[in-house]
Order: C-alpha cells, then structure tokens, then sequence
C-alpha cells in the first residue's frame, strides 16, 4: 500500500512513518531527510536549499516535485512506501496524482500548543537522525546520542522564529490538502496528540494490522 503521512510540523510524522515502515512493509521516503542529507552533503540540492528551510519556507514545487519523482521510480518503492512531507501544496498533490497512485492518507492532527512543545524542545541525532526531546525523552548524557553515540543538535528550523514560519506555512499551503484527499475519500484521522506507542496501537486497530 502507498500511503501519504500528513499533518503539521512536530505532529510527529517522521517519528511514526520509522516505527510503521516495517509493519506495513513500505518504505520511508521523507522529503525533510532528503533535503538535509544533501544539506550535509553540501551537495548542488543542498547548497540551493539550506538557506530556505532553515528559515521554515517551503522548498520551491518544482524542485520538490523532480526530487520525489525520480525518488518514486526506483525499486523498492515500486508497490509500497509512506510519504513523509510530501505533498505539501496542492500543486504537489497533483502532481503526485500525475505519477502515482496512492491509497491512503493519515492525517496525523496535533492542536497549535502541542506541536510548538515538541518543535521547541526537540533535539535530533546528526549520526543516525533519531529524534530526542529536552523534556519528554531525554538522552542520558546531554549531547550525546544514548542509540548511536552520535552528537545531538537542535535543528535550525526548530528555533522559535522557524517555527512561526513553519506553521503559518503549513496552514496557508499545506491545510488545504485535508480537504482535498477528503473529497478523494482516501482519508483516515488520526489524534496525534498520545505518546508514540498509543498512536501505533491506534493506527494499527484503524488500518486493521
Ligand atoms: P517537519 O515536518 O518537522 O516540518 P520536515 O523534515 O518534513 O519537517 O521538513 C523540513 C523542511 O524541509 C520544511 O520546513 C521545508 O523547508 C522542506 N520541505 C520538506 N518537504 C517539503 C515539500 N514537500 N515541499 C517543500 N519543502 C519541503
Ligand atoms: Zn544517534
């Protein structure tokens, strides 16, 4: 199945698509990972893009759209995957429509409050991308990664300012997608505001795994 993760910055998408990608048997494909490991490459993509996302803007369509195509065309996504920020406009959605066939959309919903608790005080691994929070999951030792040893960072986007950016953002250009795969009928709400585990038990009862 091709499933498409939706939903606001810090409603947990990224962290949810990791823990469903083995039990629904379908690859992770996050458009935010692509774009900063070419960051961290310093790559073509990365140098025209660090400077937008760590200002919380979207991406240009054009860009976005190419990266995901060809992303789409290899193997082992050929019948399954979840996308994880992507689409992000309706002009991506369509776009998506043009070349794939997806089957359901998750709309992972977290309230304003919630999300800018989780943005702010998240702290991400830069060696295996695991995600830690300041307060609701701490590593052991500050700094250092309790998984891999690797360092820990708070994301450029994740400052206060970015923040703001990311969210207005999201409810100009990416809240009207709800509508959109709604009238589709691909739907399926989802209460992102439980820890982790809850969601995937709820998740799991709602795709009947
Ligand atoms: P989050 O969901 O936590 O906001 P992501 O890791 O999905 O973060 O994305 C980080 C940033 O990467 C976005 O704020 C945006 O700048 C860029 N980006 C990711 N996906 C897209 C997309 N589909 N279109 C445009 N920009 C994107
Ligand atoms: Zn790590």
């Amino acid at each position: 199945m091709k499933f498409v993760f939706l939903g606001p910055p810090g409603a947990g998408k990224g962290t949810l698509a990791v823990r469903m990608t083995e039990l629904l048997n379908a690859p992770h494909v996050s458009t935010g990972n692509i774009f900063r490991e070419a960051i961290a490459a310093a790559n073509p993509l990365g140098l025209k893009v660090k400077a937008i996302i760590d200002a919380g803007k979207l991406v240009d369509d054009g860009t976005t759209i190419q990266l995901v195509r060809e992303r789409l065309t290899q193997s082992d996504v050929k019948d399954s995957y979840i996308l994880d920020g992507f689409p992000r406009t309706i002009a991506q959605a369509e776009a998506l429509a043009g070349f794939s066939n997806i089957d359901r959309v998750i709309n992972f919903d977290a309230p304003d409050d919630v999300v800018i608790e989780r943005l702010s005080g998240r702290l991400v691994c830069r060696k295996c991308g695991f995600n830690w929070h300041k307060t609701f999951n701490p590593p052991e030792k500050s700094g250092v990664c309790d998984k891999c040893g690797g360092e820990i960072y708070t994301r450029e986007d994740d400052k206060a300012e970015a923040v703001k950016k990311r969210l207005d953002v999201y409810r100009e250009q990416t809240a009207p997608l709800i509508e959109y795969y709604r009238k589709k009928d691909l739907m399926i709400d989802i209460d992102a505001r439980p820890d982790v585990d809850s969601i995937v038990e709820n998740l799991k009862k709602l795709l009947r795994l």
